[in-house]
């Protein structure tokens, strides 16, 4: 089979204005099986986050083998890699680890007359960086295209979270769930740690009595010696490898999407995701069929740090999606359009985080539109775009609020702003508006199907335009406009501004509780327009109006996570300690950091006592959160810390400490 296939010589000047070189591109499409497609993208060494040579000997399968070992807090087994040479000159296959312990390596050959049989290798370790952990090397002879490593986990992987059956809601047995995005896969297993290289796998696990384990894969079951087995068919980049182990309960939606999670909150999330199989099916009519086999979710244990990851067959959901009314379920709609964006069509490096998740968001806005209307989609629209704001207003430098991330990007998290989201989403609704509904949906699907289980940059993306919309539809934009979007700071000019009607209401409901306390009927609101509401309050509010909020609307311990941090973020800004007890139950009791690094960052940066107070409460919750979370809100406070320190510094409390 040819894997690759130069394009001609590219000579338009949309695609030579932006300075890109012609890629290669192979003009027949992938019919839509699931089996591993020959690359349309030839892969070019970009990322560097990894230690792999992935341009020159490249993984293709990983088979693991692994107890799951509570008591040491471990994953402990074998690894087993195959390979392919890229370069026939390369005889050393690099891998990604980190704080792994590698006990041994062995090599297999399948072509030199040895019959299967395993050989002792070489190898060796890299120092330790801080990023990237340390590189496996293993030198390989002629014609040898598998390697078993024997291995175990550090108990403070940062992939891995370990709870302690106190900290489940059943209380009676342990817990672990994973979080290999972004570098993290390379904690849990040796592996070329980069999502430009797909890997197929599969894993046997041994785990204690009583306990449940799954994978991003097709739950193959138990077996007559207690073993339980996963297969995972279709390449995947290793970010999406991901392993939960618990007293994990089952509950089907249909015949092919189903609610894992704990008793407790079973039926609430099967009842909340209920409408998952409609999501799906609006999937696969806007942008070709699931191709994945099952779809399932994973509701988590509280302190899983994230809304929702995407790994396929099986997303990991936060619970405090569990709204009771339904109201926050564009977080699967967003889960499941990654099984086509970001999934399916992979970001080679993360520079082009916005591949996976912009487009993600445009799709899921798309979906929220055709299940609920125009109005719920502007709502989202609209609330993100503020989101938006704030984080470009808050960006360290301006090339970090371009689409493409610049070559200098310090650690791919630094990728996951709403830049990559939202800048990503307006974008894509840009080029619907200028190339037509119809058009664009059509050449979405058509992208979907071209590039499918393949890894791409956002170059690839910009020829891929060019050649199936641009050229047939000249005058639709100018790579000016273009330019601007992908490789320019900022929100460009040519942004939608989405009018929500629902939330001009709000804004006049708003304004008449400022004036005389009274707001009218808000029986029907949904939580979008409470959060448009308590988002929007120009001024500060002080004590007295914000005991008059509470008092009004009972904002205070609210069961729906996204109005209660909103709540509190207000009660914070006011300086409002009333809410204290109800703030620290929620800070005790969530591990999201979407709503914990800002309410954080808000008491750090309030006051001293607010700061000393968050100080406490971090204290106490922050053994019970992912050391993801750990780790963010450490510099949070490093942070407040430091510029407390400075503002004293310069109005003369503190005497400069002058070095030696
Ligand atoms: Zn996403």
């Amino acid at each position: 089979m040819r894997l690759f296939t130069s394009a001609p010589l590219i000579t338009s000047s949309f695609v030579l204005a932006l300075g890109l070189a012609a890629c290669s591109a192979d003009t027949t499409k992938p019919s839509e099986t699931t089996e591993v497609q020959a690359p349309v993208v030839k892969i070019v060494k970009d990322d560097k986050f990894t230690y792999a040579n992935y341009d020159k000997v490249r993984m293709t399968h990983l088979s693991l083998n692994l107890d799951v070992n509570f008591d040491e807090k471990i994953l402990d087994g074998t690894a087993t890699i195959d390979f392919k040479t890229i370069d026939p000159s390369a005889h050393t296959l690099k891998l990604d680890t980190k704080d792994l312990t590698i006990r041994s390596v062995q090599g297999l050959a399948s072509s030199d007359g040895s019959a299967g049989k395993w050989v002792a290798m070489d190898y060796t370790l890299s120092d330790k960086d801080e990023v990237l952990g340390t590189m496996l090397s293993i030198p390989f002879s002629k014609g040898m295209n598998k390697v078993r490593i024997d291995y175990r986990t550090s108990p403070t992987a940062e992939g891995l979270q370990w709870l302690s059956p106190e900290q489940t809601a059943g209380k009676k047995k342990p817990y672990l769930f994973s979080q290999a995005q972004a570098l993290n896969a390379r904690t849990m297993t040796p592996v070329q740690d980069t999502p430009a290289v797909r890997i197929t796998y599969d894993a046997t696990l041994r785990v204690p009595d009583g306990l449940l384990p799954l994978m991003s894969a097709e739950q193959g079951g138990k077996d007559a010696d207690g073993e339980y087995h996963f297969k995972m068919p279709q390449p995947i980049p290793s970010y999406l490898i991901a392993i939960a182990v618990g007293d994990i309960k089952f509950k089907a939606i249909n015949d092919h999407i189903g609610v894992y999670a704990e008793q407790y909150i079973l039926d609430a999330s099967a009842e909340e995701f209920a409408e998952t199989p409609l999501m799906e099916a609006s999937n696969a009519k806007l942008y070709g069929p699931y191709r994945w086999g099952r779809y399932d979710l994973i509701v988590l244990p509280p302190s899983f740090p994230f809304g929702g990851m995407e790994n396929p067959r099986l997303s990991f959901m936060t619970p405090t999606l569990i709204a009771g009314d339904k109201s926050l379920t564009n977080v699967v709609a967003h889960e499941l359009a990654h099984s086509w964006s970001g999934n399916l069509v992979t970001n080679s490096s993360w520079r082009d985080a916005w591949l996976n998740e912009g487009f993600t968001s445009y799709v899921e806005n798309r979906v929220m539109e055709d299940l609920y209307g125009e109005e719920r989609a502007l709502m989202e629209q609209y609330l993100s775009l503020e989101d938006l704001k704030r984080d470009i207003a808050g960006a360290a430098r301006p090339e970090l609020t371009h689409l493409k991330l610049p070559a200098d990007l310090a650690h791919p998290d630094d990728a996951f702003t709403q830049v990559a989201y939202v800048k990503g989403q307006f974008f894509l609704m840009f080029l619907e508006e200028r190339f037509g509904r119809t058009e664009f949906d059509a050449f979405l699907k058509g992208y979907f199907d071209h590039f499918a289980f393949q890894s791409i940059t956002t170059e690839d993306f910009i020829k891929y335009l060019h050649d199936e919309l641009h050229v047939k539809n000249p005058d639709a934009l100018t790579s000016d406009e273009l330019k601007a979007w992908v490789y320019g700071p900022g929100i460009p000019a040519t942004a939608k501004n989405p009018q929500s009607d629902a939330f001009t209401n709000v804004d006049a409901a708003r304004t008449a509780w400022i004036d005389g306390g009274v707001v009218g009927d808000t029986s029907a609101w949904s939580t979008h327009e409470w959060l448009h509401f308590l988002n929007n309050f120009s001024e500060t509010l002080s004590k007295e109006q914000l005991e008059k909020l509470d008092a009004d609307f009972n904002f205070n311990g609210h069961q729906n996570a996204e109005i209660a941090f909103a709540w509190y973020m207000q009660a914070i800004k006011g300086n409002y300690s009333k809410v204290d007890k109800e703030l620290e139950n929620f800070l005790m009791s969530v591990g999201r950091g979407k709503f914990i690094y800002r309410l954080y960052g808000a008491l750090a940066g309030l006051n001293e006592d607010a700061r000393t107070w968050a100080t406490d409460v971090y204290a106490k919750a922050r053994p019970g959160y992912h050391p993801i979370a750990q780790r963010r809100i450490d510099l949070v406070f490093l942070i407040a810390d430091a510029k407390a320190k400075a503002k004293a510094e310069a109005k003369g409390e503190v005497e400069v400490e002058v070095e030696k």
